[in-house]
């Protein structure tokens, strides 16, 4: 099968050879004329060798690679892929009577890039990140629903804030397949509230499922402090765990909302060890007293969302750690996050330990966090890699 033609300038076919799934413009040498935003391509070496197909896009990336060699990009196509990306999540043993939340599509780490899909009982969430995925909405939908073992019932999709040069595209939040049936969904045996249709993302970070898992076994006794809570995932895995008290921060009303939604669906009225605080966190941070938490998750939103931000928010880490580190009492644990995709674990490590001399502190690491493998990293895409965490004993 092929599509409308790109033709690559020599020598720009060797990051596909090796199955890197971009073609960057300035690798272009000609193209078809009529090409327009979302179009399948089949994409060309100089010498005419055929590479593959993929989506067109304007901007610097200029083709999403779906395939590496002439297969069509149909219905088919998508239930093959999506079919791959189930069987791999039911390996890992996510589908699980007390686990139905999992993140089904991560981009380029399931081979589609621009998809993501994270799976919530029932419902399917659906973003898409480039125009090709956005065109083909539908059909992904209706290949979803025929998922081994009949998972998803009902597809959302929410592209408003996803899709570059939305004027052109019309985005939209919407069922394609279905409607609300649920908005619960079970991680680890804890209940949580996704509001998909409001909320940040798709609703719920999937992605701290297992670093959420690690902290409960910290919590015994310990009193927490639970940074940047969003829906309160670690709070509640921390209540589970046996925390003395937990006090949730967000900067967000909406988010301590869910937050305290979250507590009482999975804790009885009585239980009064929880509080959450509609705050800024470094304010929360300044006017906290020494000593009064001793595990703390800080978990903030991406400082740099691309690379001309790095400096400032390598200082933004730095100085976000410090705040903590400063104030923990002896035989502390601090957990500590980074997920901004262009800042690297090497980087973002010499910001906290830049945190820890500068606070003075006798700082052990104990574990070093990345993202779950329902986000895989493809070989070939090593920018997949975004989550980075620590685990930090502190004396
Ligand atoms: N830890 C969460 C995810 C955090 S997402 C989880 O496990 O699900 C980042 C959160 O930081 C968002 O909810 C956002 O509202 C909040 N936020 C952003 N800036 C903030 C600030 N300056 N102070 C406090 N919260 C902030």
């Amino acid at each position: 099968m092929t599509y409308k033609t790109v033709t690559l300038k020599r020598g720009k076919e060797e990051s596909l050879e090796r199955f890197h799934p971009w073609v960057f413009s300035g690798a272009i040498a000609a193209a078809d004329e009529t090409i327009e935003e979302g179009d399948l391509v089949t994409v060309y070496a100089h010498d005419g060798t055929l590479i593959g197909n993929g989506h067109s896009q304007i901007g610097s990336i200029a083709v999403r690679m779906l395939t590496f060699d002439d297969t069509a990009i149909d219905e088919a196509f998508y239930e093959q892929r999506l079919t791959d990306a189930y069987m791999m999540r039911k390996a890992l043993g996510l589908q699980r009577e007390d686990n139905n939340a999992f993140r089904l599509v991560h981009g380029e780490g399931d081979f589609l890039p621009g998809l993501v899909v994270d799976i919530y009982g029932p419902t399917a969430v659906m973003q898409a990140h480039s125009p090709g995925m956005h065109f083909a909405r539908d059909i992904i939908a209706r290949a979803l629903t025929k998922l081994p073992d009949g998972i998803v019932r009902n597809v959302y999709y929410k592209s408003e804030t996803t899709l570059p040069y939305k004027a052109h595209l019309d985005p939209m939040n919407d069922y394609i397949i279905g409607g609300m049936e649920t908005d619960e969904a079970l991680e680890n045996g804890l209940r949580f509230h996704v509001d998909w249709l409001k909320g940040q993302k798709t609703g719920f970070f999937v992605d701290q499922r297992e670093n959420r898992s690690l902290l409960e076994h910290y919590s015994k006794g310990r009193k927490v402090l639970n940074m940047f809570c969003y829906t309160g995932g670690f709070s509640v895995y921390a209540l589970r765990g046996g925390a003395e008290l937990v006090h949730s921060v967000d900067s967000s009303a909406k988010a301590v909302r869910l937050t305290d939604d979250n507590v009482a669906l999975n804790f009885a009225p009585e239980d009064q060890r929880h509080q959450s605080f509609a705050e800024d966190a470094f304010k929360f941070l300044d006017n906290m007293e020494k000593d009064a938490y001793n595990l703390i998750i800080l978990d903030p939103p991406a400082f740099a969302k691309h690379k001309s931000a790095l400096r400032n928010a390598l200082m933004g880490y730095r100085r976000l750690n410090a705040k903590a580190l400063e104030k923990m009492p002896h035989g502390s644990i601090l957990f500590t996050f980074s997920c901004s995709q262009a800042v690297n674990k090497e980087q973002f490590r010499l910001a906290v330990f830049s945190a820890a001399a500068q606070t003075r502190r006798k700082v052990r690491i104990l574990h070093q966090l990345t993202q779950p493998a329902d986000h895989p990293i493809n070989i070939y895409h090593p920018e997949g890699e975004y989550l980075k965490g620590l685990v930090l004993y502190v004396e």
